[in-house]
């Protein structure tokens, strides 16, 4: 097992691999990333600039930006940020997969109220995304939370449509957060269509999914476009969570992506449990990449067990109507890949040019572009 000198990285990390200085190679892809989105004042004037834009094309609209809220860290700061700083007519989105956390609801509540924001907001059908997350987790793959993250991005997509906007903020930042190797996730609509089809009824009428051409409509017609602002900012988490607490009367929540319970109970029990992958590694190797974070003491802080509530598998289980019997096979099936079922990938692939075009002209990330159009995988 060899450990990158750099960063906290090792062996099992997917598609890894070490220069002869024993660096690895994601240690430099943030090198590259840290010089394309520079955080000085070149990185003043692109979000300057960006925010220039967003203004004259929200003229005649009654919002100039979309953002989704989670009572996060990330999401609540950039509301901030867009109202209270760059000064945007801003419109709050959130997708309620029903698991907030009771912190998570009073965070999106006293933010948006001080900050005077609107909010759109979809409630699922909850039967129906119930027995889609119990799909997922019968087809044995790391992605439960892909029904929940689409249908975040497609809601946000929505509140653009509905009122015109053309602008979507996000609140993620690839020197706090790291940017997840490429192999432990992948997710689209035909993915979870194909899971349901398989372990479930099929049945996918309220639940929004980013299917492709819709997706593509969004983009193409609507001229819906993605900015992340936190990238151009020299972020400082532990200094923001003071500062949203003194300021907004926010709470931390213990963990990145803890607000939710669902996103809790999967990063800190089913991922490291069944499938060996704890987002940490990515999180503190990103701290100890941009400095926020010694390597030292993110190789002793990654040993530390992480948090778990027992109770939040007793939920789960009654909730997804899932006996003891049941979550022990679940437990125990070999785990699956993506590729084992019908995605949108091959598609993707194909459409490579057009999706370089997409991202030259702002409508999707680079990490979108190279995860799902560049990277090819065989069965793992
Ligand atoms: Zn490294």
């Amino acid at each position: 097992m060899q450990t990158c000198k750099r960063c906290i990285y090792n062996s099992s990390i997917p598609k890894i691999t070490f220069n002869t200085a024993g660096i690895c190679n994601y240690c430099d892809q943030y090198d590259s990333m840290n010089l394309q989105y520079p955080i000085d004042d070149r990185g003043k004037k692109i979000i300057n600039d960006y925010v220039e834009q967003i203004k004259k094309d929200g003229k005649g609209k009654p919002y100039d930006v979309v953002i989704g809220v989670s009572g996060g860290c990330d999401s609540s700061y950039m509301l901030h940020l867009a109202k209270n700083v760059y000064g945007l007519r801003v419109l709050a989105a959130h997708f309620d997969n029903t698991y907030n956390s009771k912190i998570a609801v009073e965070n999106i509540k006293v933010v948006l109220d001080k900050l005077n924001i609107d909010l759109f907001t979809y409630v699922v059908d909850n039967k129906e995304f119930e027995k889609i997350q119990k799909s997922l987790l019968l087809a044995s793959v790391p992605e439960f939370e892909a029904a929940t993250d689409l249908a975040l991005a497609t809601t946000h997509y929505m509140a653009c449509e509905k009122y015109g906007v053309k602008h979507i903020w996000e609140g993620h930042s690839f020197r706090t957060e790291g940017v997840s190797p490429p192999g432990w996730f992948y997710m689209d609509a035909k993915y979870i269509k194909s899971i349901h089809k398989k372990f479930g009824d099929g049945v996918i009428k309220s639940t929004p999914l980013l299917w492709l051409g819709k997706w593509i409509k969004w983009m193409v017609v609507n001229k819906i476009k993605k900015f992340r602002p936190l990238y151009y900012l020299d972020y400082n988490k532990e200094d923001v969570k003071k500062f949203l607490v003194s300021e907004y009367g926010w709470q931390w929540y213990g963990g990145h992506h803890m607000e939710n319970r669902t996103a809790y109970f999967i990063n800190n029990y089913y991922l490291p449990v069944k499938f060996g992958i704890d987002l940490r590694w990515c999180e503190y190797s990103a701290l100890v990449r941009s400095g926020r974070l010694s390597r030292e003491e993110a190789l002793g802080k990654i040993k530390e067990p992480k948090p778990y509530e027992p109770d939040l598998l007793v939920e789960i289980k009654s909730r997804l109507k899932l006996s003891d019997t049941d979550w022990d096979n679940i437990m125990k099936e070999p785990n699956k890949h993506y590729t084992d079922y019908p995605t949108y990938k091959k598609t993707f692939e194909r459409l490579r040019p057009f999706f370089f075009i997409l991202l030259k002209s702002g409508y999707v990330t680079r990490s979108f572009y190279e995860k799902f159009c560049v990277l090819r995988e065989k069965r793992a």
